[in-house]
């Protein structure tokens, strides 16, 4: 009996251990644990898909073929794509992934922690649903706020059209994209400071200001839209620099330097 007593009382002062090591335990388990990935499995035909429709991807060699299928694959195992009075097709998904991976292909690991959805639209469609959501007549793409936080909408032949017209200098989805990325340090005003060192911040900034006087005069192959404020035009010049690059780089070798700090790449030189 005695030492059954013992036993217990051990047992007892033991407690405030075995209550730490437990919680020990369960700290570590919630920082290093990591939900399975969902696994993405890409249409078969999708190599023929992207030669065919991103040129970007199609200038790429093999191995950062490789990459950016793999970068594919992540960015869709955690959003949705959702189309609303449309159908969503293998090319669709595909396109509003390759517009993600397009502007974060120079990181390393990149996560959209502000997107969880995508949802695609018809080109006509109820203007009574989009103005209760916010949105504008002939707006054709739009990052969410408020109750529509997470969420991206894009025009769906907006989204192709952008792809498929090589000699467009627009590009919807890359353009939502890149608002997403300069929503990261919580404003959405042209100046991504988490991807640019801040020294460069005056000389952005300068460049900035320079090219949308220029658009108001007239004397730049900028589109208009790009000088409405510094976060459309920070949006407008990334197509351009992702669809055009030679000729951006040929137009606008300030622009050029600088952006590619910002994205960390060279789109001339894939
Ligand atoms: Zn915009």
């Amino acid at each position: 009996m005695q030492v059954c007593t013992t036993f217990v009382s051990d047992i007892i002062d033991m407690a405030p251990i075995i209550v730490l090591i437990a919680l020990i335990l369960l700290i570590v388990f919630f920082v290093f644990y990591k939900r399975p990935k969902k696994k993405v499995f890409l249409p078969e035909n999708f190599r023929e898909i992207l030669t065919k429709n991103v040129s970007y991807y199609h200038k790429l060699d093999e191995k950062n073929k490789e990459k950016f299928e793999e970068k594919i694959k992540d960015f869709l195992s955690y959003v949705r794509i959702d189309g609303i009075d449309t159908t969503v097709e293998d090319i669709d998904r595909l396109l509003v992934a390759s517009a993600a991976v397009i502007p974060i292909f120079g990181f390393k690991k990149w996560k959209y922690n502000n997107l969880r959805n995508v949802l695609l639209y018809p080109a006509s469609f109820n203007r009574e649903e989009f103005l209760a959501s916010g949105y504008e007549k002939n707006t054709l793409g739009m990052i969410g706020n408020g109750p529509m936080q997470r969420v991206m909408i894009l025009s769906k032949p907006a989204l192709r059209g952008g792809f498929m017209n090589k000699e467009s200098r627009a590009n919807t989805g890359i353009h939502e994209f890149v608002h997403l990325l300069d929503k990261e340090d919580g404003e959405v005003d042209g100046l991504p400071e988490v991807l640019l060192n801040r020294k460069y911040n005056s000389k952005w900034i300068e460049q900035m200001n320079k090219n949308i006087g220029m658009i108001l005069q007239e004397n730049s192959d900028i589109s208009h839209y790009g000088a409405t404020n510094k976060a459309e035009f920070f949006a407008v010049t990334s197509e351009y620099f992702f669809n055009l690059p030679e000729l951006f780089k040929e137009n606008h070798p300030e622009l050029f330097e600088l952006m590619g700090l910002i994205f960390n790449q060279d789109p001339t030189n894939l």
